[in-house]
């Protein structure tokens, strides 16, 4: 309920529905315009999401500190700030789309199918209704504005999801918010961060399965509520519907597809290191390829057990001189002081 001077400024009929629009006086004008603007909202959500829950919907204007909006079953509550308030600048916030000014309008409307048409089944399905809400929204606005303003809201999801993603889980809900005592935090995680989920859900199964899952979870749980499990089951019946093999199964796919890739890669640079690692140990020890005679200095049995080797490990160039000299002197008398001997 709202209690208010309000006055009637409209009605407008979209998505299988009849708007009716009321505001304070100050705020005729603007309530007017987002009549026309919900027109288009409602056509496009019903294309996307199927009829809606009720067939009139009322939409009120009320002045605030702050813009904002609230939506409870049957009604849109936008609040907006008075003329003397806008001239402060506002703290931006993860709920508002800066580049688009109805993007709130969006979001509440939204609601009534995400939120009152079907709701999550416990505080941890909050997403279920915003970031369901939200996503819609900025559907609404690749519809309405064109991909560049979509990508716009999708940077600005990834934002504020990176922000705050580590305060907590999208499941954890409102308590997010509660964390740290900042509710931005939750509208961070739970309405930016799930939009994005969605959208990256949106990706693998396709707009069309999307759509249809979407749809049928407004038709089979209408005024129900329903978890993220069941969220899943309609977009995998979906995506089977129209030819694909089931989302998990997708997910798995490419997710093993990736997993192998990645060992692979992983093995071959480790590979790559250890030869490196091995080489240079060789080379510090002196220890170059075989060599297919056994050197010189050898004696004639050690050779023939040499020559059996694959490898055969030879000293550095200066002992392996001195010790064939060696080797040489003992055979002539008098050699044995030569200065090869002297120990490297
Ligand atoms: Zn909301």
């Amino acid at each position: 309920m709202a209690v208010g001077r309000f006055e009637p400024v409209g009605d407008v009929q979209g998505g299988g529905l009849t708007l009716h629009g009321f505001a304070v006086p100050r705020l005729r004008d603007d309530v007017r315009q987002e009549l026309e603007a919900a027109r288009g909202m409602l056509d496009f959500y019903a294309s996307e999401f199927g009829p809606p829950p009720y067939p009139e919907l009322v939409l009120a204007g009320v002045e605030g500190q702050v813009p904002g909006g609230h939506s409870p079953p049957g009604m849109v509550l936008l609040a907006h700030r008075p003329a003397f308030l806008k001239l402060q600048r506002l703290r931006d916030d993860p709920a508002q789309l800066a580049c688009e000014p109805n993007f709130f309008l969006a979001h509440e409307l939204a609601h009534q199918r995400w939120g009152h048409g079907v709701a999550g089944q416990n505080y941890r399905e909050r997403w279920i209704s915003e970031a369901f809400a939200h996503y819609a929204a900025a559907l609404w606005v690749r519809h309405a504005r064109g991909e560049e303003m979509f990508q716009q809201a999708l940077i600005q999801f990834e934002r504020w999801a990176l922000r705050h993603s580590e305060v907590g889980p999208i499941h954890l809900g409102y308590r997010v918010g509660h964390i740290e005592g900042d509710p931005q935090a939750f509208r961070g995680v739970v309405y930016d961060k799930g939009a994005y989920v969605l959208h990256m859900l949106r990706g693998p199964v396709g707009p069309e399965a999307f759509r249809t899952a979407m749809t049928a979870l407004q038709s089979r749980f209408r005024y129900g509520k329903v978890g993220s499990h069941q969220v899943r089951e309609e977009l995998e019946t979906a995506y089977r519907s129209v030819g694909g093999r089931g989302a998990s199964e997708l997910a798995g796919r490419d997710g093993l597809g990736r997993l192998l890739v990645l060992l692979l890669v992983l093995l071959l640079v480790l590979l790559l290191v250890l030869l490196r690692q091995l080489v240079q140990a060789l080379e510090t020890l002196g220890v170059s390829r075989p060599a297919l005679r056994p050197a010189p200095y050898l004696p004639e049995k050690a050779a023939a057990r040499a020559r059996s080797y694959v490898w055969i490990p030879r000293t550095p160039r200066r002992w392996q001189q001195a010790r064939w000299l060696s080797s040489k002197s003992a055979a002539r008398p008098g050699a044995a002081d030569a200065p090869a001997r002297r120990r490297t």
